[in-house]
């Protein structure tokens, strides 16, 4: 039974027992806002949500959603609930468009019959595809390469249509690559399979896993193997609640790259890792990975700017170090019975 909140403002964080989202509903709570998470759990963890009211179902399920903001008044949705495999996009698009791009549709038709014209999204630095020049500002033509970069890029302009023809606010956030975890150890990444490559050094490093492929030493970067920014998720919802406060305050839509600025090569990131933890991380050199650009790096000028935003955790040590935290704690909790 779906429960009220009190009569702060409540936000309803979709996706919100998954990575970046169970990081963010603990901010939320930190800061103030009433909380309801609706997870379908199918990447999700029941125990990162903790005590916030959980809603196990899907935003395709558009009774429930209707029921949902019929019980709660919600100032603003967070949509953090996507598929994020880009191999399984390019295997199974089908999948992809249904849940990324459908469900969300049907998500923002609940919105606007319930009058929540509040929202952010969680996009990709993936709609960039191959971009021409470095670092990657907002305005660079998006060309995604792959069906979930796709999906992101079409839902950023069915909001800006929405927007013009509904008055429905959205601010769009592209995450570069996520990483880290919360510098209090409470959380953390947990997914299952791993593709992300810190975590899976990690897990190497603890010696739950053999060896980690390095996919491609031939490209065209110093030292041969892809550049990427990577960007703490504590950073991360730092800026999501500076997007949520800017919509409160009857700001306009927006859309932001996250990153911090800066690129580390595939094996800049193996060298962190072993630094950090003191450990062995055996890897294997392998062919490239399909659909993976050589060097993706944000300019973060808007998000400095406009939203005030300024990582506290930026360096690639400090990313390290706290999802080497996490990872020394595994098995966690109650997950560890479901084999996480
Ligand atoms: N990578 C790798 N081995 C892995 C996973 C990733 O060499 O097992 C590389 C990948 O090719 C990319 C970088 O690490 O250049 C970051 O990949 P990840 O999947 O973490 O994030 P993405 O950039 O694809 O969003």
């Amino acid at each position: 039974m779906l429960r009220k909140t009190k009569d702060c403002l409540a936000i309803l964080v979709v996706g919100g027992a998954g990575y970046i989202g169970s990081h963010m509903v603990k901010l939320l709570r930190r800061s103030g806002f009433g909380t309801v998470v609706l997870d379908d759990l199918s990447g999700g963890h029941r125990d990162a949500v903790r005590d916030v009211p959980l809603v196990v179902g899907s935003i395709a399920d558009a009774g429930l959603l209707a029921e949902l903001f019929a019980r709660h008044r919600f100032a603003a949705v967070m949509h953090f609930a996507s598929f994020i495999q880009v191999g399984e996009s390019m295997s199974d698009p089908g999948k992809y468009y249904a849940n990324n791009l459908a469900a969300t549709l049907t998500l923002l038709g609940a919105m606007r019959d319930a009058g929540v014209m509040r929202f952010i999204f969680s996009s990709s630095a993936a709609v960039f595809g191959h971009p021409d020049r470095l670092p990657i500002r907002e305005d660079l033509p998006k060309r995604p390469i792959n069906p979930y970069g796709r999906s992101k890029w079409m839902v950023e302009q069915v909001l800006e249509d929405y927007d013009r023809a509904y008055g429905l606010k959205a601010i769009c956030l592209r995450y570069f690559n996520a990483a880290g975890a919360d510098p209090d150890g409470e959380l953390g990444e947990r997914h299952h399979p791993e593709t992300h490559l810190i975590p899976l050094l990690l897990q190497a490093a603890s010696g739950r896993r053999e060896a980690v492929s390095v996919f491609g030493t031939d490209y065209d970067t110093p030292d041969g193997t892809c550049i990427r920014d990577y960007v703490h998720v504590a950073d991360l919802c730092d800026a999501h609640l500076l997007g949520l406060r800017r919509l409160l305050d009857g700001g306009e839509s927006a859309r932001f790259n996250l990153g911090n600025g800066q690129g580390f090569s595939v094996k800049e990131v193996i060298d962190t890792v072993r630094h950090v933890t003191g450990r062995r991380t055996p890897v294997r050199y392998e062919a490239r990975r399909p659909g993976d650009p050589p060097r993706l790096v944000a300019d973060t000028t808007l998000a400095h700017g406009v939203l005030g935003w300024m990582p506290q955790r930026a360096k690639l040590e400090t990313i390290v170090a706290d999802a080497w935290a996490w990872e020394r704690k595994y098995p966690w909790g109650r997950a560890a019975s479901d084999g996480f």
